[in-house]
């Protein structure tokens, strides 16, 4: 599948939104990603994580880890496809942790997941957890990069849909200087 027919799919399911945006990140944009338009339809889902899949499959990992709340459903799809694990990391304090008897083993090989990158954050914290348990780090595929090439994940990176969408600090917002209202997205428990 091609760029342009990944980004058809988003438009066709609603996953695109434009307005006035506060990213997770905390800086503002006037596009939002609503990957749950997507991720809301399984086989949809299936069928683009096939392409992450079969990206990674050579690399042989053991486990896939992704991060509550999509990367929970981007692991399970690219387990399934791979016949390996799946499992999850989600905040405790502040910080990615494994819970409900997850575990990575020293050397195992593990493939990390994720489902929109914007700065990178929760991947670098993937990365560390990952390397604290001794894992072997084969990849790193996302649904979504929409950080403008400001991460480095190293070469093993692989973005299936790659968006070139501005993001602003609150301070040099145009939208903020046009009064447009600011919407938040994508924080638990806020609309
Ligand atoms: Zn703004």
């Amino acid at each position: 599948m091609k760029t342009e027919s990944y980004l058809d799919i988003l438009k066709e399911c609603g996953a695109t939104l434009k307005g006035h945006f506060l990213l997770t990140s905390g800086l503002h944009s006037d596009t939002y990603v609503e990957k749950f338009k997507v991720l809301q339809y399984p086989l949809l889902t299936d069928k683009l994580c096939k392409d992450i899949a079969e990206h990674f499959r050579k690399t042989k990992p053991h486990v896939i880890v992704g991060a509550a709340t999509g990367g929970i459903i981007i692991s399970h799809s690219i387990g399934r496809l791979l016949s390996t694990r799946s499992i999850f990391a989600e905040r405790e304090n502040k910080n990615l942790v494994l819970r409900r008897g997850f575990d990575i083993k020293p050397g195992e090989r593990v493939l990390i997941v994720d489902d929109v990158v914007t700065t990178g954050g929760s991947i670098y914290e993937l990365m560390d957890l990952v390397t604290k348990k001794g894992g072997i780090l084969m990849g790193i595929g996302v649904f979504i990069d929409r950080s403008g090439e400001k991460v480095n994940f190293g070469d093993s990176y692989f973005p299936l849909i790659t968006m070139d969408i501005p993001t602003y600090k609150p301070e040099e917002c145009p939208l903020c200087a046009s009064n447009i209202p600011l919407t938040t997205r994508g924080r638990t428990g806020k609309k």
